[in-house]
């Protein structure tokens, strides 16, 4: 039966494809594709994590048995049975053969989807104590998945054929010819990133914000993309077909013939619109009154430098150097590592420039799954960005050392994130001063680098003037500076319809932000997702803006706004947007 389901988009396009379920464990897990040579070795440490598993449940018994009644409940003997029982289950076991041979899956990823499927069964039925072993069977999984984490994995995620947003590309395997898409309850930005090398043609989560780090990492992959789809990772199940609509934010289950061929001519009609945009990739991003404007590319790791330089970027604004950090069990890069990160980046963009942000973990950006910041009631008012690395001062100084020394090999520039006091200014320059010290008593060759700060925390837009004396430019960075300015969580979509870009104090502070930089010319640019959206293209060149960052695959339609636009005859109108009560509509007008 045909249903949808109602999210927020976040990655245009339609994609259509048979779900996978990413369970939600409580196990930190990870989800990738192996190659078929690797079936039999991960079959093999699923067996012998069952196995050990099963000897240490029997080696509890033992010791129960060794007790004596008195000391030990009965109860507890009759539980272990039942886990020992489902530890040899024939559906679990049998399952989990299925999803690594058939569809590839590392051997974590196949037990939590079996788990999923048979707990569903268990949810169905009538009878109470069996409804009830559910939860035996997700602590005999989760004991499993333990001793496997306890264990290394033999094999490393294979990067399997690329070619994001290529519908012909992403197929699963040669005896599948069918696109996949993924529906999560949630995904952490770093479990995005595993994704971004796989082959997936759509995402779809439970929950987030369109503005979370997920959803921005989906964007990057340029897939079609629903957050906030309440329910999906329940109501959808595996290997349905479903659609995927990132225009509208709509999750079809199960679509008719006419639904599909509805979406099927969408999706060539997006191809074609492709194509279209594809001849501007040469031409120069000015304006209809000659005025020259940068289109930068927001990058998460240094490979993406070429999906920018394909994509006609003209540079990278927005290195979010955070995405070298995570999902590493807290096994931070040390400077050697950065440096040969910083430096292909700034190689990989052959002479244009790179802007490195330094770490800007927190909040929807935890370094580790496990490590999700609940001890702390709003961790997006935390240890965050800045406060975090001015909080370690040694593993900041590796991260400074190695983008000076990136800097040998191109134009760099350092952006700092999340400033809000003098202080903060004055210590991050002292240690930016004492990394290049080090440097210099060591030898070591450096670059020079501009210097640049984020607004993105209002206090820093109100105090512009302090800024501009300490750094050479300001990147803004509208997604924290709408959350900040109007105390919306941006991961959380309950509050998403109130999350506006276009609310009068946050244009207020973008245009105070631009016209001050101009004044005083110094460089200024927008790198949050406000610099891709080109609904808000005219909006800005009329503000004053020059220079947009943005998801590379953004850059096209953006640069056919610039083409479209005079900018200066957009000014007076971008005052009255800017004064008027209700800006949305007087853009729309
Ligand atoms: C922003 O806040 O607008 C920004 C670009 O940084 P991030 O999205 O990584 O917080
Ligand atoms: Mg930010």
């Amino acid at each position: 039966m045909t249903f949808s389901i109602h999210g927020l988009p976040v990655a245009r396009g339609v994609a259509i494809g048979r779900a996978v379920l990413v369970a939600s464990s409580r196990v930190d897990v990870a989800h990738y594709f192996i190659d078929a040579s690797q079936i039999a070795t991960e079959i093999d440490r699923v067996r012998v994590g069952r196995n050990a598993v099963m000897e240490e449940i029997q080696r509890l018994q033992q010791s129960i048995v060794q007790m004596g009644p008195q000391a030990s409940p009965h109860e507890l003997s009759a539980i272990l049975d039942v886990h020992l029982m489902l530890l040899q289950d024939e559906m679990l076991i049998s399952g989990v053969k299925h999803w690594i041979t058939d569809r590839l899956y590392n051997a974590e990823w196949a037990l939590t989807t079996q788990l999923e499927l048979i707990a569903r069964q268990f949810d169905e039925m009538e009878d109470e104590y069996l409804r009830e072993r559910k939860a035996d069977l997700e602590q005999v999984v989760e004991r499993i998945l333990r001793y496997m984490k306890g264990v290394a994995s033999p094999v490393a995620p294979p990067v399997r054929r690329s070619g994001a947003g290529r519908q012909q590309d992403l197929l699963l395997d040669d005896t599948m010819d069918v696109p996949l898409v993924l529906i999560a309850h949630d995904l952490s930005p770093a479990d995005m990133l595993q994704f971004k090398q796989s082959v997936f043609a759509g995402f779809v989560t439970d929950v987030g914000g369109k503005t979370s780090h997920t959803a921005i990492v989906a964007r990057s992959m340029d897939i079609p993309a629903v957050v906030g789809a309440r329910g999906a990772s329940q109501m959808v199940r595996q290997d349905d077909w479903v659609v995927i609509d990132g225009d509208a934010g709509v999750v079809i289950v199960d679509p008719s013939a006419i639904i599909l061929a509805e979406y099927g001519f969408k999706q060539r009609q997006a191809e074609v619109e492709r194509t279209r945009l594809s001849r501007l990739l040469h031409t120069p991003a000015v304006t209809l009154d000659g005025q020259p404007v940068q289109l930068l590319a927001n990058i998460e790791m240094p490979d993406d430098a070429a999906a920018a330089l394909k994509a006609g970027a003209t540079g990278v604004g927005l290195f979010r150097s955070e995405f070298l950090f995570m999902g590493r069990q807290g096994n931070l890069p040390g400077e050697e590592e950065q440096y040969q990160a910083y430096r292909r980046a700034v190689e990989g963009m052959q002479g244009l420039p790179v802007t490195i942000r330094t770490v800007d973990v927190g909040a929807d950006k935890p370094l580790d799954r496990s490590m999700k910041d609940g001890a702390h009631l709003n961790p997006a008012l935390g240890l965050r960005a800045i406060r975090w690395s001015l909080a370690d001062p040694a593993m900041f100084l590796d991260q400074l050392r190695a983008i000076l020394r990136a800097a040998t090999h191109g134009p760099v520039h350092l952006l700092i994130p999340m400033l809000a006091h003098g202080s903060e200014i004055r210590q991050t320059l002292a240690l930016v001063d004492q990394a290049r010290a080090e440097l210099d008593e060591q030898n070591v060759p450096h670059g020079p680098v501009q210097l640049g700060a984020m607004i993105e925390i209002p206090a820093a837009a109100l105090t512009l003037k302090l800024f501009l004396k300490y750094f050479d430019f300001l990147s803004i960075g509208t997604n924290d500076l709408i959350q900040y300015t109007l105390a919306i969580d941006r991961a959380d979509e309950s509050v998403a319809h109130l999350y506006d870009p276009l609310h009068p104090a946050v244009l207020r502070l973008v245009a105070d932000t631009i016209a001050e930089c101009r004044r005083q010319s110094k460089g200024v640019s927008v790198c949050g997702e406000m610099a891709g959206d080109a609904s808000l293209t005219r909006l800005l060149l009329g503000l004053g803006l020059r220079s947009f960052s943005m998801h590379p695959a953004q850059i096209l339609t953006i640069k056919q706004e610039v083409l479209r636009s005079d900018a200066t005859s957009l000014e007076p109108w971008a005052q009255q947007v800017l004064e008027s009560e209700d800006p949305s509509l007087t853009l729309a007008a």
